[in-house]
């Protein structure tokens, strides 16, 4: 299958989910391909890596809205601030503070999703629920004016285990439902919950995804 007979599967499924956005995961593969995914209509991609999108960034047309996934370093916060849409990985106040310091410099408000840990393994990133209130309720966080919090990301575990996987998603559906009706501010404007990739998507939809992250099932195994 080509990557525009991928796309027009997906979108097809997507179709009936208006809400739910499609982010193309374009980590590790060439510049070709990106344009291909262009110029089959997508705008909306994704990369885990800054040293991967900044190349890919400044060869590619500047209508695409570039997501960065992956987890993101403080120090490597300036390079994609002046024109990162959206950064899914946000952990840490101290990221948040670089990330605010770094749009202001851009004169520009940076859309963040704050990661949430969701899944049992031990290796993904993210804050627990403990962690996310700690922040929302810190006065430093609040007087970031350069951030906005779009809503929040998380990965379910690596598992074949279909109900652990829901009840993951679920969890995180819960999670943002909370903090949407808590939290209240200028830098606070909860719309997104980022969950779902080429294998588990379909469920995370189910849970109330709005934006789910595809590459391999576009793209071809990395
Ligand atoms: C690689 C990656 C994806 C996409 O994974 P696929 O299984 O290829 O769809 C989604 N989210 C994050 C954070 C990733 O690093």
């Amino acid at each position: 299958m080509s990557i525009t007979e991928n796309l027009k599967s997906i979108s097809e499924e997507l179709a009936s989910f208006p809400k739910v956005k499609l982010i193309a995961v374009t980590k590790t593969k060439p510049i070709e391909i990106l344009l291909e995914a262009y110029q089959a209509g997508l705008r909306e991609f994704g990369e885990n890596k800054v040293q991967e999108m900044l190349p890919k960034y400044e060869a590619l047309p500047k209508d695409i809205h570039w997501h960065l996934i992956g987890h993101l370093q403080t120090n490597k916060v300036k390079y994609i601030a002046p024109f990162v849409y959206m950064i899914h990985s946000v952990d840490s106040l101290k990221l948040l503070q670089e990330i605010d310091k770094q749009g202001k410099k851009s004169n520009k408000i940076i859309n963040c999703l704050l990661q949430i840990y969701i899944a049992t393994e031990e290796s993904k990133f993210g804050l627990d629920e403990q962690e996310l209130t700690e922040l929302l309720e810190n006065q430093d966080f609040k007087m970031l004016k350069n951030i906005k919090i779009k809503g929040v990301m998380g990965m379910a575990t690596n598992t074949e285990n279909t109900e652990l996987i829901s009840q993951e998603f679920g969890n995180l559906k819960n999670i943002f439902e909370k903090i949407r009706q808590q939290y209240q501010g200028e830098n606070i404007d909860f719309q997104e919950i980022s969950m779902g990739m080429s294998g588990d998507y379909s469920l995370a939809i189910e849970q109330g995804s709005t934006m789910v992250r595809i590459g391999s099932k576009i793209f071809g195994s990395r």
